[in-house]
């Protein structure tokens, strides 16, 4: 399948946004179409890089490792909104280290004396950690300063988006009606944001299948708090004992934050399938389409080698990588 000329992407969340980038910075004419700019999901996320929700393991390995070192290259500029934060993982029973965690800088175990009360085993290392706000502002500059335009508009169909060589589905949610795809189920994502009262190094807990996180990641001025992953609920209200709860357990690990003030809440719904979708298929007319979505917790982790997939299928360089 060749693909030439205009290129449309449907969605501007961190999926839609960096695949644009990447096509509009290799030459191609970008257009992105999106209902939320930026998309509701991206804006809430936490975001650490690291995986989490999502399926199949191979590629989504590969697709970080690509991310990672892209997102190392942004850290030296705070524009960008994304640092090298050292912090911690912890579980409260004796877990081995996340195998995706023991390759990255400064990673080393934590003593027992040196956790929280509670936790059982840690692990220190120096990860990208994310601003979502200031990191979506800076790939919307980023695309524009590459030549590519941005339109407000919701596309109920594919056969409702434009005329293009190629439309690109990055849609995240969006794909379970757009495309009618069954497999999509929302799990539900709330964080608090509160005044930072002075911390630098991010905290985790491995939380394993439970439906309560606990994170912490500093961001200058603010602090992003979680979490939760509610398997199935599509609600985007902030939920009041949802956030209670997560203030309630940041706090417990961290008692700083007892001096904090909320100054915001978001919630996002990871769009979640059986695996990730980024496959080659064609709209009814013909028109090539490449989906992009489908990448459950860890969309900010897959996006640069995602956007690199999609690159890759479309200048033919190579077969579609996973099944639909
Ligand atoms: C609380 C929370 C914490 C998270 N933390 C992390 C983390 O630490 N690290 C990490 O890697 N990931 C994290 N994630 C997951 C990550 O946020 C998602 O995987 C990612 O944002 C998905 O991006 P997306 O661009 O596919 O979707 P979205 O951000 O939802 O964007 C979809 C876009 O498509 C548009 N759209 C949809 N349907 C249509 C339509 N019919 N017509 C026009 N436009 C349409 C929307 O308007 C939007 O612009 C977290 C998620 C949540 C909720």
């Amino acid at each position: 399948m060749t693909f030439q000329g205009d290129t449309v992407v449907l969605g501007a969340g961190v999926v839609g946004l960096t695949t644009a980038v990447v096509l509009a910075e290799a030459g191609l004419v970008v257009q992105v179409i999106a209902e939320e700019i930026p998309g509701v999901t991206s804006t809430a996320a936490g975001a650490m890089w690291g995986p989490y929700l999502v399926e199949p393991k191979d590629l989504v390995d590969q697709w970080s490792q690509h991310s990672l070192e892209t997102f190392r290259g942004f850290a030296a500029d705070s524009a960008t909104g994304v640092r090298a934060a050292s912090g911690i993982e912890a579980s409260r029973s004796a877990d081995e280290a996340p195998d995706w965690a023991t390759a990255l800088p400064g990673f080393q175990p934590v003593s027992r004396a040196d956790l929280p009360p509670g936790f059982a085993s840690g692990y220190r290392f120096t990860v990208p950690l994310i601003d979502m706000p200031t990191y979506l502002r800076y790939l919307e500059h980023r695309l524009r300063t590459a030549g590519g335009a941005i339109v407000q508009q919701r596309v109920p169909t594919l056969d409702d988006a434009p005329e293009a060589s190629t439309i690109i589905n990055c849609t995240g949610m969006g794909a379970a009606s757009l495309v009618s795809d069954a497999t999509m189920r929302p799990i539900r994502g709330q964080h608090v944001v509160v005044t930072n009262p002075g911390l630098t190094d991010f905290f985790s807990e491995d939380t394993g299948p439970s439906p309560d996180l606990l994170c912490i990641y500093p961001h200058g001025d603010t602090v992003v708090l979680g979490g939760t992953a509610l398997d199935g609920d599509g609600s985007l209200e902030p939920d009041a004992k949802a956030a209670a709860n997560i203030l309630a357990r940041c706090t417990a690990v961290e008692p700083r934050l007892a001096q904090s003030t909320v100054v915001d809440h978001r919630v996002g719904l990871r769009p979640t399938r059986p695996r990730v979708r980024v496959t080659v298929d064609r709209r009814t007319d013909g028109t090539p389409v490449i989906h992009n979505y489908g990448h459950g917790g860890a969309g900010v982790t897959l996006s640069w080698g995602c956007a690199r997939e999609v690159h890759r299928m479309l200048t033919n360089k190579q077969q579609p990588a996973s099944p639909a």
